[in-house]
C-alpha cells in the first residue's frame, strides 16, 4: 500500500513499552499510513493464554473465542493513532460466556483511558464542540467521555461534613430554563446541580446528601435568595437550618428599587437623567473620574433618584456594623425613614424586607454569603456563553460539575 510502513521486531517493542502493555498482551504489528496520518497498532493476547472473569476476578479461564475491537488512542504527532485488538471471550462456570477487561479501555468505549484522559484535561479549558474539532470526533462522542467520568465523580463524592450550604440558580437558556446549584459554603465548591428552580430542587439535593454520606438534619445554615420556592423547600427538607438571606439577592433588590425610581422620573428629566443607569448602580469606587464627576454633579439636584440612591447607599452600612443589635436597629431607623418618604418602589423593597425579617438579620449570625456562587456563577455563565448554549440542560450540568465541583474526574490512568 502506498504510503504504508511496517516495523520490526525491535520497534514493537518501543510501542509496547510506550504503551504499557503487560502480559498477556503485546503489540503484533504497527502500521503508518502517512496519506491517511493514521497509525495503527495491533494488539493480540499470547496463544495459550489464560484470563479472568470480568465479573468476579476467577481467574486461569480459557478463551472462549474473540471479537475484534478498535480504539481511538493518543495521536501521535500529526497522525491519529488506533489501537485493534483481538478481544477474548471468557466462560466462567457463573457467569457464562463473557468479554474480558482490557487494560488500555473501560468497557464499551471506543477509546483508550489515555485518550479519555486527554480528554477530561481539555474540556475544562474550552468548550466541547471546540475540542470535538481538534481531535476529529464529533461532539457526541466526546459529550459520551465526559458524562462518564462526571457520573461517576459526583456519585463518588462524600458529603458527610456538609453543614452550611449555598442555594443560588443560573439560567441555562435564554432566561428560560433555570438549573439550581447547590454549594457546600466550607468546602467552597458546588456539590448538587440539578434542573429547575422550584422547592423540589432542595427535595433532591437533601436525597443526595442522604445518598452520599451527608445528614439533611445536619444542615445548620442554608444562605439562599429570598424566593418563595427555596424557602419551602429548605423549610421542607432541610428542617434544622437556619436561613440566611443573601446579601447579594437583598442588594439587587434594592438596586431594582433604585432604577425603577430612576426610569419613572426619567420620563420627566429625560435630559438629566439620560444613560445614566449604570452610575446608581456601580459603586462609586468602580466608576471612572468623569463619571463620578457627573455623579457628583448629579448628587446636588433636587431629583427622586437622588433620594433613592443615597437611601440605598446608606443601608449598605447594615452589614458593616459589628453588633448584630446595633445592625438591627439602624435597618429598623433606615425603614422608617424609606417609610417617610413617596418612593414607592422603595416602599415595596422595605415590605420585603419586613417579611423576610429573621433571615435578613441571621446575616449577622451566620456570616454566610453566596459571594462563592456569584463567583462561580459568572464563570459558568462565562463557558455557557464559549460553548454558544448548550444542547441539553443534561451538558449544562455537567459542565457546572466541572467548573464548580473541583471533582476529580477522570479515568486513573498509571
Ligand atoms: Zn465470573
Amino acid at each position: 500500500m502506498m504510503g504504508t510502513a511496517s516495523m520490526q521486531a525491535q520497534d514493537l517493542s518501543l510501542f509496547q513499552a510506550a504503551l504499557g502493555l503487560s502480559d498477556p498482551w503485546q503489540v503484533t504489528g504497527v502500521e503508518f499510513d502517512a496519506d491517511a496520518k493514521r497509525l495503527d497498532l495491533r494488539v493480540d493476547f499470547e496463544k495459550g493464554a489464560r484470563l479472568p472473569c470480568p465479573e468476579c476476578d476467577r481467574a486461569g479461564l480459557k478463551v472462549h473465542d474473540t471479537e475484534e475491537k478498535t480504539w481511538r488512542h493518543l495521536d501521535f504527532f500529526q497522525h491519529q493513532a488506533y489501537l485493534t485488538a483481538r478481544v477474548p471471550r471468557v466462560e466462567c462456570p457463573e457467569h457464562k460466556v463473557r468479554l474480558v477487561a482490557v487494560p488500555w479501555a473501560r468497557p464499551r468505549s471506543g477509546f483508550t483511558l489515555l485518550f479519555e484522559a486527554l480528554v477530561m484535561a481539555m474540556v475544562r479549558e474550552m468548550p466541547v464542540a471546540t475540542l470535538a474539532g481538534l481531535v476529529g470526533e464529533s461532539d457526541m462522542r466526546i459529550w459520551r467521555i465526559v458524562h462518564h467520568y462526571v457520573d461517576l465523580a459526583v456519585d463518588a463524592q462524600n458529603l458527610e461534613g456538609v453543614s452550611r450550604v449555598g442555594i443560588d440558580e443560573t439560567s441555562s437558556r435564554r432566561g428560560q430554563d433555570y438549573v439550581t446549584v447547590f454549594a457546600d459554603l466550607d468546602e467552597r465548591r458546588g456539590v448538587f446541580v440539578v434542573e429547575g428552580r422550584d422547592h423540589e430542587t432542595v427535595q433532591a439535593f437533601s436525597l443526595f446528601l442522604e445518598t452520599h454520606g451527608g445528614d439533611p438534619p445536619r444542615v445548620s445554615e442554608v444562605c439562599q435568595d429570598m424566593s418563595e420556592a427555596f424557602l419551602k423547600g429548605t423549610l421542607s427538607y432541610l428542617p434544622k437550618a437556619e436561613i440566611t438571606f443573601d446579601r447579594y439577592h437583598v442588594k439587587s433588590h434594592l438596586s431594582a428599587a433604585v432604577d425603577e425610581v430612576r426610569r419613572e422620573e426619567a420620563k420627566h428629566h429625560k435630559d438629566l437623567l439620560r444613560n445614566t443607569r449604570y452610575m446608581w448602580l456601580k459603586r462609586p469606587a468602580n466608576l471612572t473620574g468623569r463619571q463620578r464627576d457627573l455623579l457628583d454633579e448629579l448628587l446636588t439636584q433636587p431629583l427622586d433618584t437622588v433620594r433613592a440612591y443615597t437611601l440605598a447607599q446608606q443601608s449598605g452600612s447594615f452589614y458593616e456594623l459589628a453588633d448584630p443589635d446595633t445592625a438591627e436597629e439602624y435597618l429598623r431607623r433606615w425603614i422608617t425613614e424609606v417609610d417617610a418618604t413617596d418612593l414607592e418602589p422603595l416602599h415595596k423593597f422595605a415590605r420585603m424586607l419586613e417579611d423576610h425579617w429573621l433571615g435578613v438579620i441571621r446575616w449577622h449570625h451566620s456570616r454566610v454569603s453566596n459571594g462563592l456562587l456569584e463567583g462561580l456563577n459568572s464563570l459558568i455563565q462565562a463557558a455557557k456563553r464559549r460553548a454558544r448554549g448548550y444542547r441539553s440542560n443534561r451538558n449544562f450540568i455537567a459542565m457546572i460539575y466541572l467548573i464548580v465541583g473541583k471533582l476529580n474526574a477522570g479515568p486513573v490512568t498509571a
